[in-house]
């Protein structure tokens, strides 16, 4: 009996301190940043950076196509290889919070979740000066402790309209219509600079970066202008 009603509470607890968070950012979009104002305008971001391998690469697709985005670093990555970091802000890109590790939210402590935020973002300032403003937690899952009013207040939860599975080699071309199809006024679209990341396919990024110039080209084509988070949402 008791067994059972020790149960019953774990399962509450687990519940609606990992469960209900993500039900209500990820199926309700209750509570996080899905998409901007319904204006001709969307945010290219990138998540998980920056990588040696691939982000300088992109940043050089980006100048090319005279195009800003928003890049969701990690923080711990960030400060291993700040003249990327640098380079960004030099090119006008618009730096925000990922993460201080590559971490599986849901599962971490309280203290940990927030550290999450808090110490990436606390990184981030110190070593290159970046106020940040957004957190898009790892794998956009959070747990209750991603609502602490403190640093919510602080950081805005954000996650994305358009994701395409980018983390598995794929032809440009396929990435392209499958963001196409879903472009909207407001869109947000979350793509991957680095394959380090548990689940990525060793050399994926490969296929986002060849994908810039085309992509850029069509959805401006379509009336659309790309601007950074910071400065739109
Ligand atoms: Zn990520």
């Amino acid at each position: 009996m008791w067994l059972n009603v020790a149960g019953l509470i774990l399962i509450l607890i687990v519940l609606c301190y990992a469960l209900i968070p993500n039900l209500l950012t990820r199926v309700f979009r209750v509570g996080a940043v899905t998409r901007g104002p319904a204006e001709p305008v969307v945010a290219l971001t990138f998540d998980d950076g920056p990588d040696p391998n691939y982000t300088p690469a992109l940043l050089d697709a980006l100048r090319a196509a005279g195009v800003r985005a928003t890049f969701f670093v990690i923080a711990e990555k960030a400060l291993e290889r700040p003249h990327i970091i640098e380079r960004m802000r030099r090119e006008g890109h618009d730096v925000q919070v990922h993460g201080y590790r590559h971490a599986f939210v849901p599962w971490l402590t309280p203290w940990a979740a927030i550290r999450q935020v808090a110490g990436a973002a606390s990184a981030l300032k110190q070593r290159f000066g970046i106020v940040t403003r957004f957190y898009r937690p790892t794998w956009g899952l959070c747990n209750l402790a991603s609502f602490v009013p403190w640093w919510r207040a602080s950081h805005r939860l954000i996650t994305w309209s358009i994701m395409v599975g980018d983390w598995r080699v794929t032809e440009p071309e396929v990435l392209l219509q499958r963001i196409l199809k879903r472009l909207r006024p407001g869109a947000v679209i979350v793509l991957h600079d680095s394959d380090e990341t548990f689940g990525a396919e060793a050399g994926a990024p490969a296929g986002v970066i060849q994908l810039i110039p085309r992509l850029v080209e069509e959805v401006q084509a379509r009336g659309y202008a790309f601007r950074t988070v910071a400065e739109w949402l």
